[in-house]
């Protein structure tokens, strides 16, 4: 049998931490040894610190894992963070210098210009920042690596294919998107049943830059970002999982609408093991994509895209969906590691 990297989750009992916990049962590459939280939590066994909220049960090897600390040394050669922003930056820095690989979904470092802010298919070479930035940070073989944002992770892909085949002017991206994004408890069952709230804190400065930095081109020891302007609105909406963007978009050169779908659906797929057979799927079904019905596709990796037409005001527009704790989280995370070892940087 071959041995498989041993991991860490830094907090694990969330609702990022709980997906990781999911999709890591009977990965072949990687086991979880390490399962870590808040004080709350800790020296309890998971079963009892985890307030499990996906469907089935806790899986059997994680229940009595008991909880530690958010500190190193943890006994795993890697660690997955899923850590609240305030306390990720300290606790990421102190693990990458402590020597573990970090794979984080927080925002901390995403925009930091020396850590890679991946979407494997899409901007792999990025992982040329990790020797800048052990040299910039002094760290000896630990480094940090970012998955993007929840929702930029449904918007990131469909533009690149049209970027890279016409450049993209400008756009404008509207966001509905899910409870679970906002953790748990996370938003109230009063504020958000029978409503929409028009404000999601830190997210539309996440939604009007990351982006740019994924489809950057990578010069030296750092990143050319793609030179256009997002403007977002973000909503959160009434629905459990899978994020939802509106995206209307200007092109530098002009294409036909058959020419857009061709660049969308042009970014090719990987073969690691959580690759999705399709990265984009581009639907010309009238009423899709729809949270329910469209964000298990690819189980949960792959991003749906739907309603491509010319638009009056803009070039084109369109909708598109992801599903926010797989690919726009754990998963993503999870795929990461896997390029990583591909790529023999773990
Ligand atoms: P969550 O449900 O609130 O879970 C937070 C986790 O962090 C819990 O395990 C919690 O442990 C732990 N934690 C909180 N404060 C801590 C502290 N001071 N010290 C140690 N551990 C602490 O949040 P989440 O939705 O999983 O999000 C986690 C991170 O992923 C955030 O940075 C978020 O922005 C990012 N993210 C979330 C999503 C999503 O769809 N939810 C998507 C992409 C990225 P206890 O249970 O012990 O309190």
């Amino acid at each position: 049998m071959v041995s498989k990297y041993r991991v860490g989750i830094l907090g694990a009992t969330g609702t990022v931490g709980q997906r990781f916990v999911q999709l890591l049962e009977d990965h072949p590459q990687f086991e979880i040894t390490a399962l870590a939280a808040s004080d709350r939590s800790t020296g309890k066994p998971y079963a009892q610190a985890c307030a499990w909220k996906l469907a089935g049960n806790i899986p059997e090897y994680a229940r009595e894992i008991v909880v530690q600390p958010i500190e190193p040394p943890l006994d795993c050669d890697l660690v997955f963070s899923s850590l609240p922003s305030n306390v990720a930056r300290e606790t990421e820095e102190a693990f990458a210098r402590a020597g573990y690989p970090v794979i984080s979904n927080s925002s901390s470092y995403r925009m930091d210009e020396d850590v890679p802010l991946l979407i494997p298919e899409i901007n792999h070479e990025h992982l040329g920042l990790i020797e800048t930035q052990q040299k910039n940070r002094g760290f000896s073989k630990g480094f940090i690596v970012t998955n993007p944002n929840c929702a930029v992770i449904a918007i990131a892909p469909p533009l690149a294919g049209i970027h890279r085949r016409f450049g993209i002017e400008s756009a404008v991206v509207t966001t509905l998107q899910a409870i679970s994004g906002a953790g748990y408890p996370g938003v109230a069952s009063f504020d958000i049943v029978d409503n929409v709230v028009p404000y999601i804190a830190g997210e539309e400065p996440k939604v009007e830059t990351e982006a740019q930095k994924i489809l950057g081109k990578l010069n030296g020891g750092s990143i050319h970002k793609a030179d256009f302007a997002v403007s977002a609105q973000c909503f959160r909406v009434n629905v459990l999982d899978g994020h939802t963007a509106s995206v209307r978009v200007n092109l530098k050169n002009k294409a036909t609408l058959e020419e857009v779908l061709e660049a969308m659906g042009s970014i090719p797929v990987l073969d690691l093991h959580s690759s999705p057979k399709r990265f984009i799927e581009i639907t010309d079904e009238p009423t899709r994509p729809q949270p329910r019905i469209d964000r298990d596709n690819g189980a949960g990796m792959t991003i749906t895209v739907g309603r491509v037409f010319p638009d009056n005001v803009f070039d084109y527009r369109f909708v598109t969906l992801s599903h926010n704790t797989v690919r726009g989280a754990a998963g993503a995370a999870i795929l990461n590691a896997e390029l990583l070892v591909e790529k023999k940087l773990i």
